[in-house]
């Protein structure tokens, strides 16, 4: 097999258009996504942006930190022309120039989820158009663990290994952990430029093999170590009751490094999926009030649901991270528990960028078949 390879990057990062798309940012689920997908695609499309109505209908409308973070961070890797971009605006104009690999530091200034800035920088760093030996590195400052985000957990444990099944290999570090209010955590992500395969097939996830194992992982920043093996009991518990056999359950215990004080948990679930691994994540943030047992039952109910309520692959946010990924590296089909407002916006602000075509067909109640067409 050719180990040559043909770089997608190419057609997206083609020549810089001059006609500027105009982006509702109050269309469908009208959040954050909608402006960080948009600037993924205006820089690797090079069409620039005009985006309005930003978080329209949120309770405090405009770019909050995070997000301008997020323009002011792709400004940076594409030497973009920025009008309009300030804390609360709610239009701005991108209008980007060639993608730059490189060493980055990004500091959001409060405790905003670095994953989402990350996830914004990704896809333009993975195509950015240089030698394939040169890896980008980005650190970012600010939350680790956010909830409505995904955590560095998440990433590296299902949003990593998923892009890496595309050939997109990513690298992420916990340097710091962070989390809300104070924040000042730090990731550091090693990006590896994405080298289509001349080979390689659109990826298929549709049909969930056999349960290989549950790590359930409890951590705390600052907080006592305690808590987290409550969780992990407790978890592990409510799984075993359901019938989840002893053998494929393995827990840990961690304790974080950062300033303030925090607490998280998760379970990575893994099943065999054809010749490779699937991995799903389910994370929960302790809050003050909540017992560690209720934390751990919580956890295990997410996990009950998944493994006994849905035959899909993907669940609710795996799947709309997943969208853009597949459709830069050739398509591909999945099977998703749940088709969520940010999964129909997601796949409406792709296919106003690039020549794919995102379908959506209902298998049951708890599963749908999602295919990419490139
Ligand atoms: P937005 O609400 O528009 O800022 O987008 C939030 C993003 O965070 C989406 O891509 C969601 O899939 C993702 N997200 C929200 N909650 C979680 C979670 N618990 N685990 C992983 N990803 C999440």
């Amino acid at each position: 097999m050719s180990n040559q390879s043909a770089n997608n990057a190419s057609a997206h990062t083609a020549s810089t258009k001059s006609v500027t798309l105009k982006i509702d940012g109050s269309t469908g689920e009208g959040g954050g996504q909608i402006i960080r997908t948009a600037l993924s695609l205006s820089m690797l499309t090079g069409i620039p942006i005009e985006m309005f109505n930003i978080r329209a209908g949120r309770a405090k409308p405009g770019l909050m930190r995070q997000h301008l973070m997020c323009v002011q961070a792709s400004q940076q890797i594409s030497n973009a022309s920025v009008s309009g971009a300030t804390l609360g605006s709610t239009s701005f104009r991108f209008a980007p120039n060639a993608i730059k690999s490189g060493d980055y530091h990004f500091d959001i200034g409060s405790a905003g989820s670095t994953s989402l800035v990350l996830q914004t920088l990704l896809p333009a760093l993975l195509f950015a158009n240089t030698d394939p030996n040169i890896n980008s590195t980005v650190s970012i400052k600010g939350g680790t663990h956010n909830p409505l985000a995904p955590t560095t957990d998440f990433l590296q444990q299902a949003f990593v290994p998923a892009l890496a099944k595309l050939g997109m290999h990513v690298d992420i570090e916990c340097v710091q952990a962070g989390f809300a209010p104070i924040g000042g955590g730090v990731i550091k992500a090693t990006i590896t430029p994405f080298m289509r395969r001349a080979d390689s097939k659109p990826l298929t996830l549709t049909k969930r093999g056999a349960l290989t194992n549950i790590t359930l992982v409890a951590s705390v920043l600052n907080l006592e170590y305690d808590i987290g093996k409550r969780e992990l009991a407790s978890a592990k518990s409510v799984l075993l009751e359901s019938g989840v056999d002893d053998s494929l359950i393995t827990t840990k215990a961690n304790k974080l490094d950062g300033i303030g004080e925090g607490n998280t948990c998760y379970a990575q679930v893994t099943h065999e999926c054809g010749d490779h691994l699937h991995h799903e994540i389910f994370t929960l943030l302790g809050e003050k009030r909540t017992s560690a047992e209720k934390m751990g039952n919580r956890l295990a109910g997410l996990v009950k649901r998944y493994l006994f309520k849905t035959d899909a692959l993907a669940d609710e946010y795996l799947t709309d991270q997943l969208l853009l990924p597949l459709a830069l590296s050739g398509g591909g089909q999945f099977t998703a528990r749940v088709i969520s407002e940010h999964t129909k916006t997601q796949s409406w602000l792709i296919e106003q960028f690039l020549p794919v075509k995102i379908a959506f067909d209902t298998i049951n109640d708890s599963q749908t078949l999602v295919q990419i067409v490139c």
